[in-house]
């Protein structure tokens, strides 16, 4: 029996009424961009993490280009974040024409280090760049001290964490901005491309919804800055607003899925070999990935697919050490923890459809690859 990685079909089907109405609706309106549905959305995503302001914009990696430029990053400009991320996070700094500069993460979360912050942050230092890596927070009360201490900002990046919280507080409602993706497969997935900045500040917000719409300020065919055209259109917003009603649900079965991972792992005598990502005390997960460090991974990896099992590698090379980023001059080994976590991670399937027989294959799986 397959265990697919993900599985949207099975989403899809456990909500298809509803999504099919909304899809509907929209085309009855024939009202693609801006609107109703999508005034609602920002409304409705505001109210869920407890944000003063939801901009909605094409794409995650948007919502980070955004949110940067409009905290007037650019050229000599230098923004501190992990190298173990996907590639958007950094390479929103570097369209925007600064330079992100990579400090270590920690080995059991997987987020950025907070004792590496300080010693990088220079004279051109203007900013730090946290992602919650897999649906975990970061330790946004040691990065907002460092912050306020050194006047940066802090940006974000809540792509995998929607839902997930420190100390009580969303990820993405703690910084200057969040950052959000509605890619496909993230945790509130749109049917194609989209994005969200928040916001608790009105000025920031209001910068990032003009950069988005052309820099249109006051009226229509006014403009009062060089912005660019970044939107999230009325179909997805329709569909989203279907799906976020679902969230916590689905927050809670990943957590449960999860929870049913790490008890299979024990049961079956693989703790010492197994270790899940950590999940510090004022942290509550979403995960968006299913995270463990084994032994031989590339092997295990080989192992799983010739059985059919579901898996990835999030991510197989970091961000200092990527072709485009030579010019940076880091080198092998000069971010240990992360260049390690590349060789050790694999991501099990995880999701709310996730059977308890398909998670005891995987583990089963798991134990047979491992000897
Ligand atoms: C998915 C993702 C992004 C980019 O989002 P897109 O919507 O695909 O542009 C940025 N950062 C992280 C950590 C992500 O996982």
């Amino acid at each position: 029996m397959a265990v697919p990685l993900l599985d949207l079909k099975g989403q899809y089907a456990s909500i298809k009424g509803e999504i099919d109405a909304a899809i509907a609706g929209v085309a009855e309106s024939q009202y693609f961009i801006n609107g109703p549905q999508l005034k609602a959305f920002q409304e409705e995503a505001q109210a869920f993490l407890g944000a003063s302001h939801a901009i909605g914009c094409a794409s995650g990696s948007d919502a980070l280009m955004l949110a940067l430029w409009a905290l007037g990053i650019g050229p000599g400009d230098e923004v501190i974040t992990t190298p173990f991320t996907f590639f958007a996070t950094a390479g929103a700094i570097s369209r925007l024409g600064a330079t992100p500069v990579f400090v270590d993460i920690e080995p059991g979360t997987f987020n950025i280090d907070p004792d590496g912050i300080e010693a990088a942050i220079g004279p051109k230092t203007v900013g730090i760049l946290p992602v919650h890596l897999y649906g975990v927070s970061a330790d946004m009360d040691r990065i907002g001290a460092i912050a306020k201490k050194h006047d940066l900002f802090v940006v974000e990046d809540a792509a995998q964490s929607i839902g997930a919280t420190w100390n009580g507080a969303q990820t993405g409602t703690m910084g200057d901005a969040g950052c959000f993706s509605f890619f496909p497969s993230k945790n509130l997935g749109a049917w194609g491309d989209g994005g969200m900045v928040t916001s608790m500040n009105a000025e920031l917000a209001s910068t990032v919804s003009k950069l988005a719409k052309h820099g249109n300020f006051p009226r229509k065919y006014m403009h009062q800055m060089v912005g660019c055209n970044s939107r999230l259109d009325a179909l997805q917003a329709a569909i989203l607003r279907v799906k976020l009603g679902h969230l916590a649900d689905w927050c809670e079965a990943r957590r449960a899925r999860a929870a049913t991972y790490k008890a299979l792992v024990a049961d079956r005598g693989l703790a010492d070999r197994v270790t899940f990502q950590e999940v510090p005390d004022p942290a509550v997960p979403v995960y968006h990935q299913c995270v463990v460090r084994v032994p031989s991974r590339d092997d295990v990896a080989a192992f799983f697919k010739e059985r059919g099992v579901g898996h990835a590698v999030y991510y197989p090379l970091c961000l200092h050490l990527q072709e485009c980023y030579a010019p940076l001059e880091y080198a092998v080994g000069s971010m240990p923890v992360a260049e390690q976590a590349t060789e050790e991670v694999l991501a099990l399937p995880i999701y709310p459809e996730l059977t308890e027989a398909q998670q005891a294959e995987v583990i089963d799986t798991l134990a047979e690859a491992l000897g």
